[in-house]
Parts: C-alpha cells; sequence; structure tokens
C-alpha cells in the first residue's frame, strides 16, 4: 500500500537514510565525548569520530579533510564564507558579486553587508535561469574580493556554468565560492576540476540530519583566509568556535559516503522517473517547464499550470502530495517566486508553479500515483474557473489587468 502522503519536497529537506542514524546512535550514549576534551579517551574516541567524518565529507567533494569546516548547516557555512573574507578582504576591496537567484542565505547575507558599506552586483538570469558569462567578467573591478554563485538552484535545479565562472574569477584573482547545498551528493562536485575556493553544504538536503553542514575553505593555490563569525575556544581551527555536534557531524560523514557510493546509482533510477513525471505533467494544456532548457539536476523539476493558482492548487491536493511551490523559505509568504520572476516569468505563471523535488525513496508507484492526483486537480481547478473559461474562449488575458 502506497503510504500518503507522498513526498515530493525533497529540495526542502530530505529524511535521515536510516544507515545514516545508526551511524549516528553511539553518538548520543555511548561515545560522548566532547571532541575538544583532550586529556581523557571519551573526547579522544569523538575526536576520531570527527577526524573521520572530516575524511568522509572531503573525499565526496575532492578537498583535503583540513579545508572542512563544520557547521550548524549551509545558512550558517555561507554566513561564515561571506561575511569571513568580506573582513578579512575589505583592505583589497569591498566588491562583490552575486546572482538575484541566489537562495536567501546569500541574498540576505549579501544585503547585510551592502548595509555595511559593500558594494554588491547583483548578477540578472536569463530566461533558462543562466547568468551571462560576459556580464559577470565586466562587472569585476580590481576593488571585487569575491564571486559568489551557487551551483544549483533549489527551486528550479538549474545547474550554473561553474568551470566557465571559475576560470574568470581565476583569471582576475577574485575568490569563487558557490553554494552548492543542492548539488553535492546529488551530481559529481569537485572542488579541484571546478575550480572552487569556498563551498557550502547541508547534512539534511543529502539524507543527513539538519542542524549541521558545512564550508569547504581552500588551503592552497590560493590560501582563503576567513574572519571567524562566532568566537570562543577557536574550534575548527580558530574558523568556527563552539562544542562540536559529534552525532550531527558523523551523520552528515556517513550521509557523504552514502552518496559518494551510491549518487550514480541513484540518478540512474531517478531520472526516469522525473522525466516521466515531467513528461506526464506537460501533457496537459498550457503548461510549462521552468527552466527546461538549461542543465538542470535529476532529481528536480519546476512546472506551471497557466491559469491555475498554485497554493490552492497545493492546498487542494497537500494531504496526499507533498511538495511547495518555489522554495520552502519563501512560501510562507504568498508572493511569486523571486527565482522564476528574474527569468522574466510572468506573476501568473510563477504563482502557478510547482517545484517537484525527487530523492532516493521516491518510487515510481508514487510517481504514477502523483501525476493522477495532480492532473486531476489541475483539471478540477480549471473546470470551476472563470479565468481558464476565459482563456478557452479565445480572451487574451495577457491584455486584461
Ligand atoms: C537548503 C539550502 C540552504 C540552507 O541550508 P540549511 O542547512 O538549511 O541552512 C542554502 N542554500 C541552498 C541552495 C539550499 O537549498
Amino acid at each position: 500500500m502506497l503510504q500518503l502522503p507522498v513526498y515530493l519536497d525533497n529540495n526542502a529537506t530530505t529524511p535521515c537514510d536510516p544507515r545514516v542514524v545508526t551511524a549516528m546512535l553511539p553518538y548520543f550514549t555511548e561515545i560522548y565525548g566532547n571532541a575538544a576534551s583532550r586529556s581523557h579517551p571519551f573526547g579522544w574516541a569523538a575526536e576520531e569520530a570527527v577526524d573521520y567524518a572530516r575524511e568522509q565529507v572531503a573525499q565526496l567533494i575532492g578537498a583535503d579533510p583540513k579545508e572542512i569546516v563544520f557547521t550548524s548547516g549551509a545558512t550558517e557555512a555561507v554566513n561564515l564564507a561571506i561575511k569571513g573574507v568580506y573582513e578579512m578582504y575589505a583592505s583589497k576591496g569591498r566588491h562583490i558579486i552575486t546572482a538575484v537567484t541566489e537562495h536567501k542565505a546569500v541574498l540576505d547575507t549579501c544585503k547585510h553587508l551592502e548595509k555595511l558599506g559593500a558594494s554588491i552586483t547583483w548578477l540578472p538570469v536569463n530566461q533558462e535561469g543562466l547568468i551571462n558569462l560576459s556580464t559577470l567578467e565586466a562587472a569585476i573591478t580590481p576593488q571585487t574580493i569575491l564571486i559568489s554563485i551557487m551551483y544549483a538552484n533549489n527551486e528550479t535545479g538549474v545547474i550554473q556554468p561553474i568551470k566557465a565562472i571559475s576560470d574568470i574569477a581565476r583569471k582576475h584573482e577574485v575568490l569563487f565560492m558557490t553554494d552548492a547545498t543542492q548539488a553535492v551528493g546529488k551530481i559529481p562536485v569537485n572542488v579541484n576540476t571546478d575550480g572552487i575556493d569556498l563551498l557550502t553544504l547541508s547534512a539534511h538536503k543529502i539524507y543527513g540530519p539538519k542542524g549541521v553542514g558545512a564550508l569547504y575553505v581552500r588551503r592552497r593555490a590560493p590560501r582563503v583566509k576567513l574572519v571567524a563569525q562566532i568566537d570562543g575556544g577557536g574550534h575548527e581551527r580558530g574558523m568556527r568556535s563552539g562544542t562540536l555536534n559529534v552525532p550531527g557531524i558523523v551523520g552528515l560523514g556517513k550521509s557523504c559516503e552514502l552518496c559518494a557510493a551510491e549518487t550514480a546509482t541513484d540518478t540512474q533510477r531517478i531520472l526516469p522517473m522525473r522525466n516521466r513525471l515531467e513528461k506526464a505533467l506537460l501533457a496537459l494544456e498550457q503548461s510549462y517547464l521552468n527552466g527546461g532548457d538549461a542543465p538542470r539536476l535529476p532529481h528536480t523539476c519546476n512546472v506551471s499550470f497557466k491559469y491555475v493558482e498554485g497554493e490552492a492548487l497545493i492546498m487542494s491536493f497537500n494531504k496526499m502530495v507533498a511538495l511547495s511551490t518555489g522554495s520552502a523559505c519563501t512560501s510562507a509568504s504568498l508572493a511569486p517566486s523571486y527565482v522564476l520572476k528574474a527569468m522574466g516569468i510572468s506573476d501568473d505563471q510563477a504563482h502557478a508553479s510547482l517545484r517537484f523535488g525527487l530523492g532516493r525513496f521516491t518510487t515510481n508507484e508514487q510517481i504514477d500515483y502523483a501525476i493522477h492526483i495532480i492532473t486531476e486537480a489541475v483539471n478540477n481547478l480549471r473546470s470551476t474557473s472563470p479565468i481558464w473559461e476565459m482563456y478557452k474562449d479565445g480572451v487574451d488575458l495577457d491584455t486584461i489587468a
């Protein structure tokens, strides 16, 4: 029997893989030492577990374990990276380049710095959600200290041309950071071949626990320096103080190990399901795949059903299928997604969009069910919609206020 509701909101968060939970459990009850306690075996065992997790995380992204700083999640890692670079390199310049479709963690951090005197260039994106490389290069000045462009977008799955961006950053000797929270563990990410200087990731997007993540900080060519944003004790090489969340870190390590071993086979299973879902939904009249022509994450799609209100649509089936319109962080507000709007998508179409996030535990049966429920919901809402009727009568709705 299908368990309801079907969960298709894996870009908001993923369930913990049971193997991750199993790995974490001893660190609550038996191996409970403080990883900073150097004077006895309880502390040594905890420290050993943290070191091992650091290797597991580093391995997944091709880094050195010394380049991994554990944090409470990607939001904190983003804050540490951007604010830490800003404080460290302010004497060189105060200019940061980012894009309008970034996650709120990046946008709000940059806005905060803007108030403190930073100059921020907010790059636009094209219809597919991609930044323009010439625009990026033209924005660089001698005062530019950081380029922060996300690896893959959480709402559309659109993947930015990371290598090309890092080539430009290198050429101008500007640090390149990427919020890779949605990409790590889903597609191959390698800090060296991709030319990344700072990278953020989060356990709860890759079948690990909530409240733990990491920042990658390059140590060689170039050696990136940061000003700590949380002081007190000098943990994590002075970059992030505070007693380490040992069970969480063990969980993050295990989830990275599982991703390194299983992502390729997971994708072989998930991608055909995602494509089948897309095809079925696009077969409906006036439905659109947002970012559909750009390279995209294999487990994500964002589909608009014109002349249907997205929130009403979700409300009509959310006891059966769980997903969101736009991102979890902004779905509290009824404003249309700023990501879709930045892609030039009309308010109407942005309001009518659903984001699907498939995952490791998604089944074909669940996808069949979701297709059925959503098709029915769209047709139902349209059958009672005066706007749909007008559209069917040939009224040009775009010209009506
Ligand atoms: C989820 C997410 C974050 C925030 O991660 P947390 O660990 O929840 O703080 C940042 N960026 C992107 C792209 C995300 O998807």
